[in-house]
This record gives structure tokens, C-alpha cells and sequence, in this order.
């Protein structure tokens, strides 16, 4: 058995609950193949995959508030602390009844390989609760967010962790957990990322994810002298990435003619009309299914079939294994050029395969999504610094972040012959960094 097989083979035995993040881990493990059998006894003597996909620590808590009618409510709460062998514990909170302590091992080891490919002092980590903000009013949210970093505080910190939003948690949520967290340590520093611009919150942190998203698409497509102008562009979701991936996309000249929510998506083949699309999502917290309301010559389908629009480029922006085989059978059909992941894991191991074999370009979301948390990285600079960065400057600072994650994880396929195979690029380039830091640190 080789070790990569072994150390699969353990995490299987001891998570074979842990669906998702067993997902993760086999998908970059077994990406690492060629790098591992050149030095295999070396990385087995010296543990070094079972040191990368345990983490550091998983903080787990009981979140007690009380609701709009005074009756108690209860919810889990958690921090998976992954790795900080490259800085700080860095990674989002996610409030959605689906989170458990899988889907955030899974996310906190992404968010360590992408880290470390934004080439920023971050280490990776994760953390939320099975709270659903759906339906809850702003005194209930905030009742929450206040009962949920009652317990956080203790365990977070400029220099130790510092979170973000995900799904689930905006800025009127991180708005909340910064005000308990100031109250509590009675100290302001930028211990959350994605704070309001009036408390040091960052110009363009907003947009980050979803702009970088299409800077990367840009450096791919230019790579292969193709022009992202004219391209017809399927985009599902309509919350934070998926908004700002539609607006970067339209200033480039594409045109954007899906998003989705869970219930169901739109197609517009006149080009999705944003400011709507914001007006229902950001400020009326509506479903999009209401987007007909507006435009009666788009159509709503319920359920799933986003993927299976007809467009030239695709982008899942919505949230993990949301693209499924047979979504990959429709693009391949459809003659896809390329996807590219605006969520974390939207894409099952098995849809990436058949992309693959099948000629559609692909650049996983540790890549190609890396922006949000790039210019998470720039907000904590600023915060430490005490000044202001303007729109532009973090605007051109992404563009450059993300044309280097391209050319990065491109040259590092090439070095091994696997030209266009992105998520081995992407996944060997945060592998070497991330053990380079655990072998010179020690055990
Ligand atoms: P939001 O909460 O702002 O939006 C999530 C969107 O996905 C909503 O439209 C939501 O619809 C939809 N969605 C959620 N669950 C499902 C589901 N089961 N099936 C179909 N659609 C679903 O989150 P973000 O936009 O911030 O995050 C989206 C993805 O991007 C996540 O995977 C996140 O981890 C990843 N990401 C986010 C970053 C950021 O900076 N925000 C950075 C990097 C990655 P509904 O309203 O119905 O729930």
C-alpha cells in the first residue's frame, strides 16, 4: 500500500461519518500522488499527511439565545483551528442548519491550501453553527450573534484567529460579533474580517471573492488568447460571491443569464439584471424566485438544472457537491470552455473527473475563490497599519493576487508534465509551502 493509500485508508476507518471532509482530503491527497512517491519515506516517517489533514485543535460550544417571543433556543457552535503554520487561524464562520463538524473539517483544510496560495502570512480555519438566519428578525440575528461570540471571544484574536463571513454571515452579522467581541475584551483590533467600512472594514472586501473569481478566469482565458468578451456565462447563487462574480463579469463584457437560490434558478437570456438581483438578496432578503416578478420574459425553474443551461463558461457560486455528474455530462455536451468554483467544493469528485477527461479547463475553489480571503488578508494589514486602503488600490492588489495564483499553479503543472490540470497544480503548490513551514517549525 502506498501511504497516500494508507493515510486514506485511516481517515476512512476513524471519519467514515465525516462525508464531506473525507471528500476533501481524498481529492487533494490523492492529487499529491507524484510529489509523495519521490520522498514517500521520508513524508511517512515524519507523519506529515496525518499531520495536514488533523487539525490543530476543533473547539465545539453550546450557543443558548433567546427569541423574538422570549422563548430559549439552542444551537451548536464551533472553530475548527486547522493549521497555523503560515499565520493565523483565517477562515469564515458559516450559519446554515446544515453545518457540522464534517463540512467544517472539510472547509478548514480547504481553506489552509488556499492560503497558502494567496502567498499572505494565513493560516487556515473554519467555524460556525447549525443556526438558520432564514426568517429570523435583526433583534433575534443579533440575540444570536451575541450569544454565539460570548464563547468564540476566548479562543480568537488578531494574532490567533481571525474569521470572516461565509454563507450565512454578512456584514450586518459580522457587524454584530464585532460589537459583542469589543464589549467583551474591551479592545478594538481587527480580530473579523469583512467588517463595516465605518468600524476599519476594507474597501472592496465585498466584491473580493467574486471579483477575484473572474480575474483568475481572465489570466486562464488570455492564457489560451481567448476573449472573455461576447462569452455567454451560467452563474449559480445570488448571495455574496455569486453577486459580485455577475457584476465583474459584466464589466468585462460577458453576459451573465442564470443565478439560483436553494429553492430554484433563473434564466434571463436578455443578461441577468443585477441591480434587482441586489435589491432582492442584499437589501429585501426575498427569494429569486420573485425576479420573474420583474421581468416576466425570464423564466424560474424549481429544484435543481442550473448547470445544464446552455453557456460558454461556468461558475458555481452557491455552495459544496451543488454540481453533480450528470451537470457535468450537460456541460460537456454544451461545450463548456471552462469552470471555474466560486464555493468551496461545488463540484463532486466525480463530476471533476468527467470535466476533465472531457477537455473543459477547471480551477478548484482554493484557487480560483482565494480572493475573499486574499483580501481578508489585506483588511488585517490595514487594521494593523491603522489606515485606510482605497478601492482601487485593493482592486488592482487582487488582480495582481489572483494572476499569480494562475501563473503558480500553472507552472507547477507544467514542472510535472500535467499542462492544464490546474487542481494538481493548485493542490502541489499549497502542499510544499504549507510542509516547507511544519518541517522548519518542528514538531
Ligand atoms: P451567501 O450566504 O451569501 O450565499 C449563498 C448562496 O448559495 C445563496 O444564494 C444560497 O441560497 C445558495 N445556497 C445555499 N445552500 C444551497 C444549496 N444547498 N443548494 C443551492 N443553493 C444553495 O454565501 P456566499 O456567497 O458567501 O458563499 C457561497 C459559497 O462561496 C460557499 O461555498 C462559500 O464557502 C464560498 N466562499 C465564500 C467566500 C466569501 O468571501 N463569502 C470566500 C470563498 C468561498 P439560499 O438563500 O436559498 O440559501
Amino acid at each position: 500500500m502506498t501511504y497516500i493509500e494508507e493515510v486514506l485508508s485511516k481517515l476512512n476507518t476513524k471519519y467514515f461519518y465525516e462525508k464531506e471532509f473525507l471528500q476533501a482530503s481524498k481529492e487533494v491527497l490523492e492529487s499529491l500522488k507524484d510529489v509523495v512517491s519521490e520522498h514517500e519515506d521520508f513524508y511517512r516517517k515524519n507523519l506529515i499527511l496525518e499531520r495536514l489533514t488533523t487539525p490543530d485543535r476543533i473547539i465545539s460550544f453550546k450557543v443558548v439565545w433567546k427569541d423574538d417571543k422570549n422563548n430559549f433556543q439552542i444551537n451548536n457552535g464551533y472553530r475548527v483551528q486547522f493549521n497555523n503554520c503560515l499565520g493565523p487561524y483565517k477562515g469564515g464562520l458559516r450559519f446554515h442548519p446544515s453545518v457540522n463538524q464534517s463540512i467544517l473539517k472539510f472547509l478548514g483544510f480547504e481553506q489552509v491550501f488556499k492560503n497558502a496560495l494567496t502567498g499572505l502570512p494565513l493560516g487556515g480555519g473554519k467555524g460556525g453553527s447549525d443556526f438558520d438566519p432564514k426568517g429570523k428578525s435583526d433583534t433575534e440575528i443579533m440575540s444570536f450573534c451575541q450569544a454565539f461570540m460570548s464563547e468564540l471571544y476566548k479562543y480568537i484574536g488578531p494574532d490567533i484567529d481571525v474569521p470572516a463571513g461565509d454563507i450565512g454571515v454578512g456584514g450586518k452579522e459580522i457587524g454584530y460579533l464585532f460589537g459583542q467581541y469589543k464589549k467583551l475584551t474591551n479592545s478594538f483590533h481587527g480580530v473579523l474580517t469583512g467588517k463595516g467600512i465605518s468600524y476599519s472594514g476594507l474597501l472592496g472586501r465585498k466584491q473580493a471573492t467574486g471579483y477575484g473569481l473572474l480575474y483568475i478566469t481572465k489570466a486562464l482565458l488570455e492564457s489560451k488568447n481567448i476573449s472573455l468578451k461576447g462569452k455567454t456565462c451560467v452563474v449559480s447563487g445570488a448571495g455574496n460571491v455569486a453577486i459580485y462574480a455577475i457584476e465583474k463579469a459584466q464589466q468585462l463584457g460577458m453576459k451573465v443569464i442564470t443565478c439560483s437560490d436553494s429553492n430554484g434558478y433563473i434564466v434571463d437570456e436578455n443578461g441577468i439584471d443585477l441591480d434587482l438581483v441586489k435589491k432582492l438578496k442584499e437589501v429585501e432578503r426575498k427569494r429569486i424566485s420573485e425576479y420573474v416578478k420583474y421581468h416576466p420574459e425570464a423564466s424560474y425553474f424549481s429544484g435543481k438544472g442550473v448547470f445544464k443551461v446552455k453557456a460558454d463558461i461556468v461558475l458555481p457560486c452557491a455552495c459544496q457537491n451543488e454540481f453533480d455528474l450528470e451537470d457535468a455530462k450537460a456541460c460537456v455536451n454544451n461545450k463548456v470552455i471552462c469552470i471555474l468554483e466560486g464555493a468551496n467544493m461545488p463540484l463532486t469528485i466525480e463530476a471533476i473527473n468527467y470535466i476533465k477527461e472531457n477537455g473543459i479547463m477547471y480551477i478548484p475553489g482554493k484557487a480560483s475563490n482565494a480572493g475573499g480571503v486574499a483580501a481578508s488578508g489585506i483588511e488585517m494589514s490595514q487594521n494593523s497599519y491603522r489606515q485606510s486602503f482605497s478601492f482601487e488600490d485593493v482592486d488592482r492588489q487582487l488582480e495582481v493576487i489572483m494572476r499569480n495564483i494562475f501563473n503558480n499553479i500553472s507552472l507547477t503543472a507544467n514542472k510535472y508534465n500535467k499542462i492544464d490540470d490546474y487542481m494538481f497544480g493548485a493542490n502541489v503548490t499549497g502542499f510544499f509551502k504549507v510542509v516547507e513551514a511544519l518541517i522548519e517549525q518542528g514538531i
